[in-house]
């Protein structure tokens, strides 16, 4: 008995690790060529050729230690977002990317005294302590001048794993999800966003 449930044990664990292994060949990877930025499908096994950027596999989540600059997969997805919108005849530009806490505390200190109350700041700048700004994990784009090119983003951003965030910013995009997957529904305000 005892050896039979030894042996089942085994079998359990020879199965779900032969499933992982299985399961990360098929994990899609997207990478864009470097020269047009055509996206093709890879797994994170394989990885990207070194004539293509790397898009990522998922959410792009924020390092550990702070940075100083935009997260660089970000930056793929939108290079290859721009590529897609010139195709389009659309400009799209980083108005704002990464910031530093200063900056961003900056920022949060002007928008009280516009607002009249933290509350009502932080709908639409984030204290520096939440904003994802300085982890260099958003980018607001076109901001302020051309919402026409972040509304062809809007539509467009998930192919590249690129959503619209909030209903009040139409500039500000996070890559919150896998290249090609669903972007969530909007929030109301940045006061919604949890870190
Ligand atoms: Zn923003």
């Amino acid at each position: 008995m005892r050896k039979s449930r030894a042996f089942l044990a085994f079998l359990l664990a020879f199965l779900s690790i032969n499933g992982i292994s299985h399961a990360s060949d098929t994990i899609p990877l997207s990478c864009a060529n470097k020269t047009n930025y055509t996206i093709r499908i890879s797994n994170v096994i394989k990885g990207c050729e070194k004539t293509e950027l790397s898009l990522g596999a998922g959410a792009i989540s924020h390092s550990l230690i702070r940075p100083s600059v935009v997260d660089k997969q970000l930056m793929n997805r939108f290079k290859a977002a721009q590529a897609a919108a010139k195709k389009d005849g659309q400009a799209l530009y980083i108005a704002s990317g990464f910031r530093t806490l200063s900056r961003q505390k900056t920022l949060f200190a002007q928008a009280v005294r516009k607002y009249g109350s933290a509350q009502e700041a932080s709908k639409w700048v984030a204290p520096p302590l939440v904003s994802h700004h300085p982890w260099g994990v958003v980018i607001d784009v076109n901001y302020p001048d051309e919402p026409v090119g972040a509304g062809w983003l809007e539509i467009n951003g998930s192919k590249f794993g690129l959503c619209r965030v909030f209903e009040n910013e139409w500039w500000h995009f996070e890559p919150v999800i896998a290249p090609g997957w669903k972007c969530p529904a909007l929030v109301p305000d940045a006061t919604f966003s949890v870190d």
